[in-house]
């Protein structure tokens, strides 16, 4: 007996095409209004705990609802739920600046739905990735190794702490093919790295005891001296160094790794080198700080994030290897199901082998978007700029007796303390982002207490950080 197919149920899902061009105008109006206003939202979320749970149905709605709805509950919940990240107001921890070419390629992204594990599901999506990211390296001047026209290559990940994690990866597994035993093998790097470093070592097979901090200078960056000594030590020992990961632009003051003294103690041991300037990075751009990267010849692998300071918003981590083998050996399983053609062929990038998810996103889209509507000149004059209004706020807080700033500001990134000492300067961050005009966050150095001010969101200009000078002018006590 013939069953009729069942009657396509009215809704998003029978005429996508329908309700974007229906409802499309009317959520784009949403975001227009939302960056419009953003400034005037208070910068970092009040809402408790909980709240915004409260707000919203325990249960699913079993009929379809409106967009009209949709954005009443943005409105109502998710904006008084929200801290602002692109606030111009946003100092705090780094920045994830958006822009409206991000904005749009997401919306493009979701609409094509590529899922690009394979070149044979997303041809553009692997070969755009693959010239984003050449152009990217070109305009950040990165070693020619890193390009994709020999053995290396960028691939973006979802995050820094992923790009590092898969460097890890790499490494261990060169070394454990060289011989080495898993419990043998002992990494190194800054006292002030990320965390995301001890994490991918965890998350590879290692122990946190597997892993040496290496002491910082009087400007947090590694002293190589103390690197090459612990490395020796380690040997003598009988353990492996297999990975050394310096960091161009440390989390909490933007200290500077020496690259090339670290890549020197890296080869001599045979460890891979693997370089994160995850927030720093985009300040390459620009050819007059195109320094922080002195040295970077010698690294195996490099990682800054375009969703931090690159206008791009998350998710976008650009991630470059001098040589793509070992990722690919270290990450390659290839069951039946995958196989096809092309992969076979060997002409063609499947980027799954780069990456642990099998998945991936269209990210380079929103890359390529991003780069075509600013230029590569737009983004490094904007990158500048941020520079120039976080070294001029720098010098209006040397210049005043109350504060001190303990460690250089070679970018975007400055630290500051109160010298009445850490309540002085604790209560001047409370009394800072109480006002709701701001918010800073903080980070400790040397057991001494330090706001920590980041300039980078789309949106700020000279007279935002005005602002936050007149603010900080009037709320700190006196010396
Ligand atoms: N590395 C550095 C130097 C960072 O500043 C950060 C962010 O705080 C990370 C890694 C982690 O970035 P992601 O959130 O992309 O993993």
């Amino acid at each position: 007996m013939d069953v009729p197919p069942p009657a396509p149920l009215p809704g998003p899902w029978a005429a996508p095409a329908a309700e974007l061009a229906e409802a499309g105008p009317e959520v784009l109006a949403w975001a227009v209004r939302y960056l419009a206003g953003v400034a005037d939202q208070p910068v970092l979320s009040t809402v408790a705990p909980g709240w915004v749970r409260a707000q919203l149905p325990e249960h699913p709605p079993a009929v379809p609802e409106g967009w009209d709805e949709i954005l009443a509950d943005l409105d109502r919940v998710v904006v008084p739920g929200t801290s602002h990240w692109q606030s111009p107001g946003w100092y705090a921890y780094f920045q994830s600046n958006s822009s409206a070419p991000a904005v749009l390629a997401e919306a493009l992204i979701t609409t094509l739905g590529t899922q690009g594990m394979l070149w044979q599901t997303g041809p553009a999506c692997t070969e755009l990735e693959t010239l984003v990211l050449d152009w990217l390296a070109e305009m950040l001047g990165l070693p020619s190794a890193f390009r994709s026209d020999g053995a290396g290559g960028g691939v973006i990940q979802d995050s820094a702490s992923s790009s590092t994690l898969v460097a890890t990866l790499a490494a261990r597994d060169r070394a454990r093919r060289a011989g080495a035993r898993l419990d043998d093998l002992v990494a190194y790097t800054s006292a002030d790295a990320h965390s995301s470093v001890e994490k991918g070592l965890r998350v590879a097979g290692l122990l946190s005891e597997q892993l040496r901090s290496v002491p910082v200078d009087a400007a947090r960056a590694v002293r190589p001296d103390l690197l090459v000594d612990a490395m020796a030590a380690d040997v003598t020992d009988g353990r492996v160094p297999f990975l050394v990961v310096a960091t161009v632009g440390t989390t909490s003051t933007h200290g500077m790794d020496p690259l090339a003294p670290m890549g020197d103690a890296a080869r001599a041991h045979g460890a891979w080198f693997h370089v994160d300037a995850a927030h720093a990075g985009a300040a390459a751009l620009v050819a007059e700080h195109r320094w922080i990267h002195d040295g970077l010849d010698g690294a195996d692998s490099y990682v800054m994030d375009p969703h931090k300071w690159l206008f791009t918003a998350m998710d976008c981590s650009a991630l470059w290897v001098a040589d793509r083998q070992p990722l690919v050996d270290a990450l390659s399983i290839t069951p039946e199901y995958l196989r096809n053609p092309a992969s076979g062929s060997g002409r063609v990038v499947d980027y799954r082998h780069w990456q642990v998810p099998l998945g991936r996103r269209f990210r380079a889209l929103k890359l390529w978007a991003v780069i075509r509507r600013f230029g590569s000149d737009g983004l490094a004059a904007a990158v500048d700029g941020h520079i120039d209004l976080a070294r001029d706020l720098a010098r209006r807080l040397a210049a005043d007796d109350r504060f001190v700033l303990p460690v250089p500001t070679p970018l975007n990134l400055l630290c500051v303390a109160h010298r009445g000492g850490d309540e002085a300067t604790e209560a001047l961050l409370g009394a800072l982002n109480a006002t709701g005009r701001v918010f800073v966050s903080h980070t400790r150095i040397d057991g001494r207490y330090l706001l920590r001010i980041s300039v980078g969101q789309t949106a700020t200009t000279a007279a935002h950080t005005d602002e936050l000078w007149d603010l900080i002018d009037r709320l700190a006590p006196p010396p």
